[in-house]
């Protein structure tokens, strides 16, 4: 029997949680070192790069966030990949597909502009400008969320549990007990 009833949903965020994006931006922004300059021409070079064609579906998979995945999966959950497409550049969006196709092909995909409207009892998600809003139209629901630099200190909520690696038997805990209080 598993853990939580079969129609429990799980959502994974894909750039900083399932898919690397961070890292692989800054090994192509340290090989173009010196062309950056302000902060202007940083944004810049990073809409450069992202929008190379490859690069949404080539990136890395992020073990972090795959954790994760293995613990929703064996838990019993529902899991679903929930993205955000960006608005200026439709081919990352069927990159994301592709991405998705080769290393979660089991999974649904939803790529959405708003991610607070999409249902789930919990999120899995790095980036406090989509958690934030989700949680609160959620106010029972549980954000898993991979820890990097840019949500430190983002995660001061009774719903928020931050997962650094070590703590996958909390994440456990805590994503079980949110279906429960659910019930
Ligand atoms: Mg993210």
């Amino acid at each position: 029997m598993p853990d939580v009833p079969n129609d429990a949903i799980c959502l994974f965020d894909l750039d900083g949680t399932l898919a690397d994006y961070d890292g692989a931006m800054r090994r192509e922004f340290d090989k173009l070192t010196g062309v950056g300059g302000d902060a202007k021409g940083r944004e810049a070079l990073r809409r450069l790069i992202s929008h190379q064609p490859g690069f949404w579906r080539n990136l890395p998979p992020y073990k972090p966030g795959f954790n994760i995945l293995r613990v929703a999966r064996a838990l019993g959950f529902e899991c679903h990949v929930l993205t955000k497409g960006p608005r200026a550049y439709s081919p990352a969006w069927a990159e994301k597909l592709d991405w998705c196709r080769t290393h979660v092909p089991d999974l649904n995909i939803t790529i959405s502009q708003k991610k607070s409207l999409v249902y789930g009892k919990v999120l899995v998600d790095d980036w406090p400008g989509y958690y934030k809003p989700w949680l609160q139209v959620r106010p029972r629901g549980l954000v898993v969320v991979p820890a990097h630099a840019w949500n430190d200190g983002e995660c001061d909520h009774p719903n928020i549990v931050r997962y650094d690696g070590t703590n996958t038997a909390e994440v456990r805990r805590r994503m079980i007990a949110a279906v429960e209080s659910a019930r």
